[in-house]
């Protein structure tokens, strides 16, 4: 028997209504190959793949087609097999038109593999150079290339590897559904990123509203005795780095600092899985995992989808939208980007596509702030949303700097908590950008 009425946490943070009813009992799906793919050279943090294909190429699914260009930079591989049609500048879901290659699908889907390589013998240097060339990206929404979280500094002793169980966005419930179905391989990617880094304990926190998920990981891990479950509770943002680690662990990563500096490699469950589908199966990250959810979607589904298929192809695989719809977002309602375009396509971090509805926007008019303090009560990082915000809006850089605006991890939880609607992590956002410019004026000055 599990005890949840003991879930570890951290200081603030809320609790918005969850609504991860609505697909946590659907099994991933895969959706058929659309006619076109359209493949942004920027799908992680950091300098653009480089193409390795131009106009009329035949591609083949799981083959390059743009190449790692630079240290933080990632390559990409075709999802499907088919002939290029063009690379242009098309929409993307972060917001920004990006440059893409453009695929026109066949028939025959053909998919080339890498070679296995064994995960018993498999060595620290040959998961990482694994990792680096089936072009796997954090999954947690940042896309970081992985493998340089593979690679901590050598002055940096880490202790633990903590797989990100959370999924603490309302609605999504991918990470969810890969914990339910694929436990095994993620427990398998959870010990190659432990060889990888040259780590002896492993960790997975998991909020205490996905109770079977918690009892087949426990289940899984029973011949692990070095890999824990660590059942925490259920409030936004739990899945932030700095909250998770504070909950697993007890150490605060303090302000600037990364996890490497408390001793910490975080991961997401979708990376371990990728992890262990590069090794064991010789899989490049062509696909992603996804929930596609919200009142305003007429068949709410998980699904695995080629990166790079439009979201247009997507919503139509889920029998539309309703009338009532009034807003799309890419990712979770609490950080995820509102789409004006959906011929945008799907990226490797896409962690899900909410349609939702008047009711669940909830877009209240703005009133003037009523000193409750609820706003900083809420922030998991002990920063003062209020000031912030109202010192962005008065645009005194200077004073927001001094005040921290930069820890900012832009949540939303205040945001959230705020009686008045002031749309204070927006308004956070803006000073954050540009207190972060003049830090680098500052810097080449
Ligand atoms: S968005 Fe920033 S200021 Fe607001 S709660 Fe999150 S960390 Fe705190
Ligand atoms: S929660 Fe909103 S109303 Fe309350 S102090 Fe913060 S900004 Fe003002």
């Amino acid at each position: 028997m599990i005890s949840l009425s003991h879930s570890k946490t951290f200081k603030g943070g809320v609790h918005p209504y969850e609504r991860k009813v609505l697909t946590e009992n659907m099994p991933f799906e895969f959706m058929p190959n659309p006619k076109q793919i359209i493949i942004p050279l920027t799908q992680h943090l950091g300098k653009a793949a480089k193409p390795i294909v131009k106009k009329g190429t035949e591609v083949k699914a799981g083959e390059l087609i743009a190449e790692q260009d630079g240290f933080i930079s990632s390559p990409v591989h075709s999802p499907v097999s088919g002939k290029v049609s063009k690379i242009t500048v098309g929409a993307n879901v972060i917001g920004f038109p990006k440059d893409a290659i453009v695929i026109e699908s066949n028939e025959t889907n053909e998919i080339v593999f890498m070679p296995l390589l064994d995960p018993e013998k498999v060595t620290p240097d040959e998961i990482r150079e694994r990792v680096k060339i089936a072009g796997i990206v954090g999954q947690g929404g940042a896309a970081f290339p992985t493998y340089i979280k593979l690679s901590p500094p050598p002055d940096k002793k880490i202790d633990v590897i903590i797989l990100n169980g959370c999924e603490c966005e309302p609605y999504l419930t991918r990470d969810y559904r890969y914990m339910i179905e694929r436990t095994n391989d993620l427990i398998a990617g959870l010990r190659l990123i432990m060889k990888a880094v040259g780590v002896e304990k492993g960790a997975i926190g998991i909020e205490d509203n996905k109770p079977d998920a918690i009892i087949k990981l426990t289940e899984a891990v029973k011949d692990y005795p070095n890999i824990s479950i660590e059942v925490l509770e259920t409030k936004y943002p739990q899945g932030a780095e700095k909250m998770l680690i504070k909950a697993v662990t007890g150490k605060e990563v303090p302000p600037g600092k990364l996890p490497f500096d408390v001793g910490a490699v975080i991961q997401n469950i979708g990376t371990a899985i990728a992890i262990n589908d590069a090794v064991a199966k010789g899989e490049p990250q062509f696909t992603a995992a996804l929930t596609v959810s919200g009142l305003g979607i007429n068949q709410p589904k998980n699904l695995i989808v080629p990166i790079g298929t439009p979201l247009s192809d997507i919503l139509d695989f889920c029998g539309g939208v309703k009338e009532n719809a009034v807003k799309v977002v890419v990712g979770g309602p609490m950080m995820g980007v509102a789409q004006y375009d959906f011929s945008a396509p799907v990226m490797k971090a896409t962690s899900g596509i909410l349609v939702l509805t008047d009711e669940e926007v909830n877009e209240h008019e703005e009133s003037t702030c009523l000193r409750c303090g609820k706003c900083i009560d809420a922030c998991p990082l002990n920063l003062i949303p209020t000031k912030l915000a109202r010192l962005s809006s008065l645009e005194k850089f200077e004073d927001a700097e001094q005040l921290g605006i930069t820890v900012c991890m832009e949540c939303g939880t205040c945001t959230y908590t705020c009686p008045a609607n002031i749309p204070l992590v927006q308004w956070i956002r803006f000073g954050k950008q540009r207190v972060m410019a003049l830090q680098k004026e500052r810097q080449s000055a």
